[in-house]
């Protein structure tokens, strides 16, 4: 157990009160990156106050494995257009940062108005390329960890907590 359902909670209050306060007047665009960020941004939503959109996009970055191949496919682009408007990256993880560069790197050239990143987890130990995090959830180690929206092999996405995963679960 890495982070227990009371923690998440509250974490997420947090985040959504500060995205609150901070487009306070706007109405920021929530882009999901699925489908590792479905219960996140689901709970997320409910913490925000004030009028929001949502809308969702799917890439694949990994493979059947739990290292990242550094091959981005889009699998599903936005429904919106969202030049001018304020958008909020929303990822479950952070690891190496190469699919966070990819996709910040094609919603940039849209030209939204603005583009911040709001990420559940943080992995810096694995960190390649810099990106900065305006929301962030919480840093975690360098462990693979399932639940709550993240998977391995598309299993444990339905635990309510984080939880490292065992590596003899994946041979390691
Ligand atoms: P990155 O490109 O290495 O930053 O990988 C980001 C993506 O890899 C995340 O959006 C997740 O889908 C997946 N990922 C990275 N680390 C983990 C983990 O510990 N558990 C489950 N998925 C992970």
């Amino acid at each position: 157990m890495l982070i227990d359902r009371d923690r998440l909670q509250e974490r997420v209050r947090e985040l959504g009160a500060a995205i609150s306060r901070d487009y306070a007047g706007r109405e920021p665009l929530l882009v999901g990156v699925l489908r590792g960020t479905a219960v996140f941004l689901a709970d997320l939503l409910r913490a925000i106050d004030i009028h929001v959109v949502v809308d969702f996009i799917a890439v694949s970055s990994y493979g059947p494995s739990t290292h990242t191949s550094g091959v981005v496919r889009f699998l599903k682009d936005l429904d919106e257009s969202i030049e001018g408007r304020d958008v909020i990256l929303v990822e479950d993880i952070v690891d190496t940062g190469l699919t966070l560069r990819y996709i910040l790197r094609n919603l940039r050239g849209r030209k939204p108005a603005s583009l911040a990143i709001c990420a559940l987890l943080d992995k810096q130990a694995r960190r390649l390329v810099d990106v900065e995090i305006q929301y962030k959830g919480f840093d975690i180690p360098d462990a693979f960890v399932v639940g709550y929206g993240l998977d391995y092999q598309q299993r444990y996405r339905n635990l309510p907590f984080i939880c490292v995963l065992k590596p003899e679960v994946y041979g390691g």
